[in-house]
């Protein structure tokens, strides 16, 4: 019998929290979701119970408020973060509560919004949540995001139909990229990171020293960062358990040198960022920095990103997916990078994942960007695989292996 939607949405938290989070016994989670989420949230709230959890705290937020803020806050308060709530979270990771982050709404929420206002926002709120980006970037404990479907969201990736329709749609997309709609959800799953992560010991073992990416407005040499290490599927956090932190996942990931990133990219697909679309983006990198950079459409904010610290016109990650993965399978835009990073390959710019170095959590700031890992306050993901693109993996010696040819692994 076909599962009903609630129960596919009970499948869907059980595997966001035994699988993605991974919550043990005794452990306290946090939740985030905005209130739109709530039946996603209490069905993920039972499920961290039912595995022992020590403790649940959902953090909603409100997308009325958010705008209420814009429209009718002063500058002083456009600009303030509440220090006491992020330290509060601090605390709670440094005792080793782990995280769920539900991850859905608007993509266009800020767009009725002055994108100065935005940006000082964003850029106080990257700087102060700095700390807390850490605990995830580095994995000091286990987290996972999921992604949950709201009204606008759904009218976005499919326009003209029904909130309803549109809604339907989208959770049966996001429950087939989720491997919800197998027989053996949780199984499917395992198997599927299991493979990433096989993939990822291939990449570690040829221990390349740059990547190549060539295609239609393309051709970047990427660099890897000392003691790079390529993570995929699973995610080992330093309490010692393993999560898988998105969900869903396509990609297998590494860390660029901060230094050595030279050529032009083109994206491949519109990126959501604060709240606007920036859309064919074109860059220049040269010895790791963004020299030039324009975007047809959204270019402002784009320009405000890359102007937060000196570090955001670096790359923090370089990550790999088939263009025939599950995400892209769909052949929707999701407008939402936890979906549209797992449909091409993508870079981000800003701070790099800890994680992608071994050593990483015993260098002292300064050895960290000796070997080439980018600080920042933001990390922002960009699309730019696709059907077209070639990547190879480049040695020190200059010897090559081809490792993406149209957009799909090279090899099995
Ligand atoms: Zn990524």
């Amino acid at each position: 019998m076909p599962r009903s939607f609630e129960e596919k949405l009970a499948l869907y938290a059980k595997l966001a929290v035994r699988l993605g989070v991974n919550v043990q016994p005794g452990q306290e989670l946090i939740i985030s979701a905005d209130i739109n989420d709530a039946p996603f949230a209490r069905l993920a709230t039972a499920e961290a119970y039912k595995v022992g959890a020590k403790n649940v705290t959902v953090f909603y937020s409100d997308e009325v408020n958010i705008l209420t803020r814009y429209r009718e806050g002063s500058r002083e308060a456009i600009e303030y973060t509440a220090g006491w709530f992020i330290d509060g979270m601090a605390r709670a990771m440094e005792e080793n509560a782990c995280r769920l982050v539900v991850h859905g709404g608007n993509p266009a929420l800020l767009k009725q919004v002055d994108p100065e206002l935005v940006r000082i926002a964003s850029k106080a709120q990257a700087i102060a949540t700095q700390k807390l980006a850490a605990f995830i970037g580095n994995f000091t404990i286990n987290w996972n995001i999921v992604a949950s479907v709201s009204p606008e969201w759904a009218r976005m990736v499919f326009p003209g139909e029904s909130d309803e329709v549109a809604m339907a749609k989208l959770w049966d997309a996001i429950f087939q990229c989720s491997h919800v709609d197998t027989e053996d959800p949780l199984k499917s799953w395992q198997d599927h990171c299991d493979e990433l992560a096989k993939r990822k010991d291939w990449l570690n073992n040829l221990n390349f020293y740059s990547l190549h990416f060539k295609g239609p407005g393309t051709d970047l040499e990427i660099g890897l960062a000392e003691n790079n290490r390529f993570i995929g599927g699973w995610g080992q956090a330093r309490n010692g358990v393993r999560c898988a932190p998105n969900i869903p996942t396509e990609e297998v990931f590494g860390m660029p040198h901060r230094l050595r990133v030279n050529g032009v990219v083109s994206s491949t697909k519109p990126l959501s960022l604060r709240g606007q679309i920036v859309d064919k983006i074109q860059v220049e990198f040269k010895d790791g920095v963004a020299v030039k950079a324009k975007a047809e459409q959204g270019e402002s904010t784009l320009i405000g990103l890359l102007d937060t610290d000196e570090s955001a016109r670096r790359l923090g990650e370089v990550a790999l997916v088939p263009n025939s993965a599950a995400v892209s399978r769909t052949g929707l835009l999701f407008f939402n990078t936890l979906y549209d990073e797992n449909a091409a390959c993508h870079i981000a710019f800003g701070r790099c994942i800890g994680e992608n170095m071994t050593g990483y959590e015993n260098l002292s700031p300064e050895q960290r960007l000796a070997a080439g890992a980018n600080e920042s306050a933001v990390h922002v993901d960009w699309m730019i695989g696709s059907g077209e693109i070639d990547i190879d993996g480049v040695h020190k010696d200059g010897s090559r292996v081809p490792l993406m040819r149209s957009g799909e692994w090279a090899s099995a």
